[in-house]
């Protein structure tokens, strides 16, 4: 166990950091990656020559003999293979080697990794290429160097491509429309991001006994506990010793890895629980937390536990998410989301937060998808999580300055470094307000926003790519309408364009619970998209809108956005066939089985009473046999409909509407089934279940 006055000497200690490099490259080499990793300029082939030997003598003597191109393709988690640093000698000895070409390049065979039609009209290759700017890293033996996957035409077939390419089209626009209040001398910017990271803890030799859970990472059949979350008492409570030796490995693994782990407790649901790193570049944290979700894995694994980051892991009870914090800085060190102690003078915060407010307007459908996954769709709008429509929570504070741009009330002073607006109220805006607003998709949290709806198990990166050509897209369209103006001119304008930018968006702004029905009723008035299935939003990504978006920017070819399109069609109709084809097999071997026992005691049960004791009713062996007998004749019946369906469904070729079909009709099949599957469950005694129920699953650990 680390002590604690080891930390600041472990912590990063498996990293090729900035302090790594600046002590070994020699100057004139740090310095030119240094530029590399800043504006993304190109390196030569000479700096990564003499940055591979360096990092490979780093790497062995940290015990690695293998490096790897650590990559993120469209199947959601991470991809990596391994070669190591030895090259034979004529002697029979080895040397080991790395060098610059092979540090910047990787030609994977990537044949079999989902590509959506594009590999087709190119070539079947696939290329990985280095990203600087996410530190190399060490684990289990081998250097993992973060890149980036793409094909031999360029195409993104990766979630870091488009991020990374989101990431420059927000700082390309916000250094722009930036210079109008004054901020001359940023020249990049800089997007932020905390992910919460919530998981759940079980007992591993429980999850090996669930098909369902090793399939597809949730119960697809379970009767409740007769305890659920309804006492709340497991939020913040005291933390398991269990669960805490677990958590204390974790942070310990993360550390080394130069992840700056901060925050644990304990969630809402029983065995949920949260872990919330300190905020870093989007790119860098995107990485970590891809990192985050396979350590807690591993980790738990080591302590006999499993760990599930499933959105939706059991039915009744609360669902996991990764709350996105996210905000914009300047590489002068401004936090643009940041209000000051005068948001109503604080135009660069002011036109940001206007921006932000307008592109999750006019992007919700895009937005709603880049969170949407076959997991996620069981989770949002579940009343415990954000709706699928999506509005912005900005307090009490804030909307009353906002009102008062609204009322037009314009800037006072003309000059441009003194621009203020005449609000009347002047509040100081903390950043713990107390009034957050926890059931908000989309929430201001003091000088960030925080996205609640990606979920737990899927890679945050798509909701970033959104969110930053979105708010990109809305900076640009403020620069074009006040450039060239001066002076009053531009006041003017800037306060027009404020105030009118407002109106046309503030139909997204909600500030009370949206977790009621009343909020889905209001929203549908005020015209706010309710996409609630992945299969629904679909359509939104290759719309008119998001082709225009996403091309203008440079974020997505049309070609990178239909093979997108076909991509995650085709993942969630897996997924869900998958999930299908589990069910059936528990429910026709590992609960019958059970069934099968149980009734055949409970008979012999009954003639061996009625026998021994003439005119003896075994009444309550007789009601439960008799119930026991009406759940298994539905079982039967709409287990036969979802084979039947599933099979329809396998046979589809359209993938939109196999889509459609598996969520419209397998899945309601599959939930028509779960209730006598539960139904009978919950007669039969633990003893003859062939699986743990959710008693021992969620009660269990000590
Ligand atoms: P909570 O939401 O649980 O009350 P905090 O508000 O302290 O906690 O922070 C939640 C997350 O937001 C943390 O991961 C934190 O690092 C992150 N965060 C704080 N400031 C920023 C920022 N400027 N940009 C992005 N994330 C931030
Ligand atoms: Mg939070």
């Amino acid at each position: 166990m680390m002590e604690a006055k080891q930390l600041t000497s472990k912590y990063g200690s498996l990293v090729f950091n900035n302090k790594v490099m600046r002590e070994r490259l020699p100057k004139d080499v740090y310095k030119a990656v240094h530029k590399t990793i800043v504006n993304g300029t190109h390196l030569e082939l000479d700096v990564a020559n003499s940055v591979a030997a360096v990092m490979k003598e780093w790497a062995i003597e940290n015990g690695a003999t293998h490096f790897t191109h650590w990559f993120q393709p469209m199947t959601g988690l991470t991809a990596e293979k391994h070669d190591s640093f030895i090259s034979p000698e004529p002697d029979g000895g080895v040397i080991m080697e790395f060098s610059g070409k092979e540090l910047v390049k990787g030609e994977p065979d990537a044949s079999s990794f989902p590509s959506g039609g594009l590999r087709a009209t190119f070539e079947a290759r696939g290329y990985t290429a280095w990203d600087p700017s996410s530190p190399a890293f060490i684990k289990d033996g081998s250097l993992y160097i973060p890149t980036a996957f793409c094909s031999y035409g360029g195409e993104a077939l990766d979630k870091k491509t488009p991020l990374l390419r989101s990431m420059e089209a927000l700082s390309k626009e916000a250094v722009k429309l930036m210079k109008i209040p004054g901020l001359d001398d940023v020249t990049r910017v800089n997007t932020t991001i905390g992910s919460e990271q919530e998981y759940f803890l079980i007992d591993k030799e429980d999850y090996m006994k669930r098909k369902d859970l090793l399939f597809t990472g949730r119960t697809l059949i379970g009767a409740p506990a007769s305890k659920g979350q309804e006492m709340e008492d497991h939020y913040f409570g005291v933390i398991k010793p269990k669960v805490a030796a677990f958590m204390h490995d974790l942070d310990e693994e993360l550390w080394m890895l130069g992840i700056p782990a901060k925050t644990k407790h304990n969630e809402v649901a029983p065995s949920q629980h949260e872990m919330a790193p300190v905020f870093e570049t989007a790119n860098v944290a995107v990485d970590h937390n891809q990192l985050t979700m396979e350590v807690m894995k591993k980790v738990a694994d080591k302590h006999g536990l499993s760990c599930l980051l499933h959105e939706k892991p059991f039915e009744g009870i609360n669902g996991s998410g990764k709350h996105n914090n996210w905000s914009i800085c300047t590489d002068t060190g401004i936090n643009l989301l940041d209000p000051g102690s005068h948001p109503d003078e604080n135009i660069p915060f002011l036109v940001s937060l206007i921006a932000v407010i307008a592109a999750v307007d006019d992007y919700a459908p895009q937005l709603r998808l880049s969170v949407a996954s076959a997991g996620n769709d069981h989770r949002l709008g579940a009343n415990e999580a954000p709706p699928a429509v999506i509005s912005i929570f900005v307090g009490d504070e804030l909307s009353k300055v906002l009102d008062s741009i609204e009322q037009g009330i314009a800037f006072k002073s003309a000059s441009k470094e003194k621009m203020m607006m005449g609000a009347q109220v002047l509040p100081h805006i903390t950043k713990d307000n107390t009034d957050r607003n926890r059931t908000s998709p989309f929430a201001f949290t003091g000088n960030k926003f925080e996205f609640r709806m990606p979920g737990s198990s899927v890679s945050v990166a798509n909701a970033n790519i959104v969110l930053n050509t979105a708010v990109a897209e809305e900076f640009s369209k403020m620069s074009s309408e006040l450039d060239g103006l001066t002076g009053d001119d531009l006041h003017d304008r800037l306060t027009t364009l404020l105030k009118d930018t407002l109106i046309s968006h503030k139909r997204v702004l909600f500030d009370g619970n949206g977790y009621t029905d009343e909020w889905i009723e209001e929203a549908e008035k005020r015209g706010l998209p309710n996409l609630k299935s992945l299969p629904d939003a679909m359509p939104e990504w290759i719309s008119e809108s998001s082709v225009a978006l996403f091309t203008k920017h440079e974020i997505f070819t049309r070609e990178e956005l239909d093979s997108r399109y076909e991509i995650l069609l085709e993942n969630y109709s897996k997924s869900i066939n998958i999930e299908s084809l589990t069910m059936q097999e528990m429910i026709i071997k590992d609960l019958s089985a059970g069934l099968i026992a149980y009734e055949k005691d409970l008979t012999e049960e009954i003639i061996k009473k009625e026998k021994a004791l003439p005119g003896a009713k075994a009444a309550l062996e007789r009601s439960i046999l008799a119930s026991l007998d009406e759940a298994s004749v539905e079982i039967c019946e709409r287990l036969e409909r979802l084979k039947k369906d599933t099979v329809m469904a396998e046979s589809m070729t359209d993938v939109q509407a196999q889509a459609d079909f598996y969520e419209k009709t397998v899945l309601a099949r599959m939930d028509e089934l779960r209730v006598y599957a539960d139904r009978a469950e919950a007669l039969i005694p633990e003893k003859y279940l062939g699986y743990p129920t959710y008693g021992q699953l969620l009660f269990s650990l000590r």
